[in-house]
């Protein structure tokens, strides 16, 4: 156990000096304002045809949020965060204070747990014999300008932890990642709404995304777009999870919006996901294919995912404007 806790310190500190390293690809004008003037950049990237790549970002701009993933992870992914432990409830006070910071109106989904359990059987039960060892809180993020008549894309990620490990990157990295990009996106004004959430208990066959999911009327379910979940980042092969590895619309869409072809795998089943693709709902999981058993690589590595995530992620909500060809080729976006 000391030589695993010391493996995952010296990783936790690599990781940690990663996102310093920069180069000097040329910068696109367009997007230099990414958190400032979202309405005047989407503009002006419209009409480029949203081809985003990595170096249409300023890399300055890139470093600024990679730091952030970096100082977010340095105090949060410190400790097991499973339930019934302290762990779990800091790590669940800490999201929830970061996004009210950043301008999100927060809710706590709260949801028994009677053990965990390692038995995949769908759809949703985890043995809910007996008394509950204790409670699920899934996070639940909106902006204030939420509006029920428009539909809803969801981000997410878990934070929950496996037993003993305090999961720097598993899902340390997505949750920080996410929560890096809530401040920035807060100023998204669109013709869709965001919804964040960061579910618990997914270590447990994504209880908390299932729960999540089957609370949920079936209005509310007609209105999500799709869920775009992170689930363990810093590795150099970034790639797309759908349940069987195989292309969705969904994916497609992405590689279309970025310009990237993304690696897929079937990462995607095993994720929060995968309840969500279970629902005919679009769903995918952005994921580390292949982690680096050797730790020295993980500095280039984060650097690798943030050029296409924040990227991403930023084209995405400038295409708001054209909910019209997101829901057409969302439409054969479930399991195929
Ligand atoms: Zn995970």
């Amino acid at each position: 156990m000391k030589k695993l806790l010391n493996a995952v310190t010296i990783i936790f500190c690599i990781f940690l000096t990663a996102c310093t390293h920069s180069d000097n690809t040329a910068a696109n004008p367009a997007v230099t304002e990414m958190s400032e003037t979202h309405g005047n950049s989407a503009e002006v990237i419209s009409s480029q045809a949203v081809q985003t790549t990595e170096s249409d970002l300023q890399h300055s701009k890139v470093n600024a949020e990679c730091g952030e993933v970096k100082r977010l992870l340095s105090d949060f992914a410190v400790e097991s965060r499973r339930v019934g432990e302290a762990g779990r409830d800091n790590a669940t006070k800490f999201i929830s204070d970061k996004l009210k910071s950043d301008g999100w109106y927060v809710t706590q989904q709260e949801f028994p747990v009677f053990r965990y359990k390692d038995v995949f059987s769908e759809p949703y039960n985890i043995g809910e014999n007996g008394e509950p060892v204790g409670t699920g809180i899934n996070i639940i993020a909106e902006l204030p300008d939420f509006d029920s008549s428009k539909p809803t894309l969801i981000l997410s990620a878990h934070y929950d932890t496996t037993k003993e490990n305090i999961g720097i990157i598993d899902n340390g990295s997505g949750t920080a990642f996410l929560l890096s990009a809530g401040k920035w996106i807060s100023k998204f004004n669109g013709e869709y709404n965001l919804r964040l959430i960061f579910f618990d208990v997914e270590e447990s066959r994504m209880y908390g995304s299932k729960y999540y999911l089957e609370n949920l009327s079936l209005e509310e379910h007609s209105g999500i777009i799709a869920d775009i979940n992170f689930d363990m980042l810093g590795g150099n092969h970034l790639s797309i999870g759908t349940v069987n590895g195989f292309e969705s619309a969904l994916s497609i869409y992405l590689e279309q919006l970025t310009g990237y072809e993304y690696e897929l795998s079937d990462k995607g089943s095993s994720s929060d996901s995968d309840p969500f693709m279970y629902w005919q709902i679009p769903a995918l999981t952005f994921i580390d294919s292949d982690l680096p058993a050797d730790p020295r690589t993980f500095h280039i590595l984060i650097m690798f995912q943030m050029n296409r995530l924040i990227p991403l992620l930023y084209s995405l909500l400038i295409l708001s404007t054209d909910l019209t060809l997101l829901n057409l080729l969302l439409q054969k976006a479930v399991r195929l």
